[in-house]
């Protein structure tokens, strides 16, 4: 199935919003196995509005349109959607109700034009709002289908996901399922050139790499008959993938490395410290966004100066002197005096180069070491990362900590 997305609203062409609605139904459609060919933005205008969806059909199936749908004048879609499929608007007596209801609910006067909304294609499939009042709709004619959502995002997502979705399977006659895989350690372009041979030429499942905050990613997605068949035909292409690059696979259902460190260290109930330097707290703050984190988390310190790796976590004077703050020698005490004062079963602690400025030939910006101590196990690392952004390399940093971690 070929499609285009139409977005409807002067606002979008003054660029006073942004289309995140049409990024939103891209992701979407693909991910349903539905090709999406253009994307078309038009003003509020009723002749444009036409032209646009009468050149649409010209090689796409399916139209989805958002905006429009709204009670005012110039919320037009749904007359223009059912002049170009030759069909009529007529009252339907649910959604008047509802709007009633719902203007009785939030005490205000429902105006005249409000009942606009009311009025629906007459062979059109409907979409029930329970988010706002302007219900979406499907209209058909001769294999070709327009669907009409409302324009605020939160309602539109949500009609897409509960109501439009299922209706575009059973369209469909088929089902898709998919995993995303998320890595860490390998490049997007690493990552496409190791599984080339399944990407190539490879109708179903279909492999897609991608890149998602800084980390490559694989989208692999089936469409077959049934749920079963899917779901054994994306299994069994994991397998292959596994092969080749499975020890740089973090998750299998599109995860955060964080989200996945802090599940494992509240399911192995092992108890978590960090001492941080160039990463000045990133590292406890993301891994604190996890739900029920503090069964585990016991605290992190910033020891940014070298007085407070001295004073904090008893980093010998004479390391600091003799190594440089940014050292593996001044890692591994920071972890080992974090470990004495806090006794968590694991202490990690990191020092580093941040930059843009402040690196040598010897020392460069991006320069970090990383030591982490489980229980009796101690293991540090020294990293070089390339890239003299304060903003990535903090945070390629924390990704090399969670690594660590993971
Ligand atoms: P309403 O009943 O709220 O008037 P509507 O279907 O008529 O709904 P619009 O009036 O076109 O929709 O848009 C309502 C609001 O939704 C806009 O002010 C804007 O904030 C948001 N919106 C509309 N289209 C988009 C889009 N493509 N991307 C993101 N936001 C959008
Ligand atoms: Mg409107």
């Amino acid at each position: 199935m070929k499609s285009a997305i139409l977005s409807v609203g002067t606002e979008l062409l003054f660029g006073q919003i942004t289309n995140t609605n049409s990024v939103y139904l891209s992701q979407q459609l693909n991910l349903l196995g539905i090709d999406v060919m253009y994307h078309y933005t038009v003003g509020d205008n009723p002749e444009r509005l036409a032209e646009m969806i009468h050149q649409a059909f010209t090689d796409c199936d399916l139209i989805i349109t958002t905006g429009g749908l709204g009670p005012t004048q110039d919320d037009l879609t749904k007359e223009i959607a059912a002049e170009v499929l030759h069909d009529e608007l007529v009252l339907h007596e649910p959604t008047l109700r509802e709007i009633e209801s719902f203007f009785k609910k939030v005490n205000r006067e429902m105006t005249e034009n409000n009942k606009k909304q009311a009025y629906i294609p007459s062979r059109a499939v409907m979409f029930h709002n329970d988010a706002g009042t302007a219900p979406g709709f499907a209209l058909e004619e001769n294999g070709k289908t327009i669907i009409c959502l409302p324009g605020p995002p939160r309602e539109m997502t949500r009609l897409f996901d509960l109501q439009v979705k299922p209706f575009l399977e059973k369209k469909s006659q088929s089902v898709i399922y998919y995993k995303q895989l998320r890595t860490f350690g390998i490049g997007e372009s690493a990552l496409e050139t190791e599984l080339q041979e399944y990407i190539d030429g490879q109708t179903d499942p279909t492999l897609a790499t991608y890149a998602k905050e800084g980390e490559a990613c694989l989208r692999i997605a089936s469409k077959r008959r049934t749920l079963e068949e899917a779901k054994a035909a994306v299994e069994e292409m994991i397998e292959k993938v596994n092969k080749k690059v499975g020890q740089f696979v973090y998750s299998y259902d599109d995860e955060n490395l964080y989200e996945v460190v802090g599940k494992k260290l509240m399911e192995h109930k092992i108890s978590i410290s960090s001492a941080e330097s160039c990463t000045g707290g990133l590292f406890a703050q993301t891994l604190t966004e996890v739900p029920g984190i503090s069964a585990v988390f016991d605290r992190g310190f910033i020891t940014y100066s070298n007085q407070a790796k001295i004073e904090e976590l008893g980093v010998k004077p004479e390391t600091l002197e003799k190594f440089g703050a940014v050292s593996e020698e001044t890692a591994v005490e920071m972890a080992e005096g974090l470990k004495k004062v806090t006794k968590s079963r694991l202490c990690i602690s990191v020092t580093g180069i941040a930059g843009p400025d402040g690196g040598t030939e010897e020392k460069p910006v991006g320069l970090v070491y990383i030591c982490a101590i489980l229980d009796e196990v101690k293991v540090s690392r020294e990293f070089r990362i390339r890239n003299t952004s304060r903003k990535w390399n903090r945070n390629y940093t924390l990704l090399c900590m969670l690594n660590i971690v993971n």
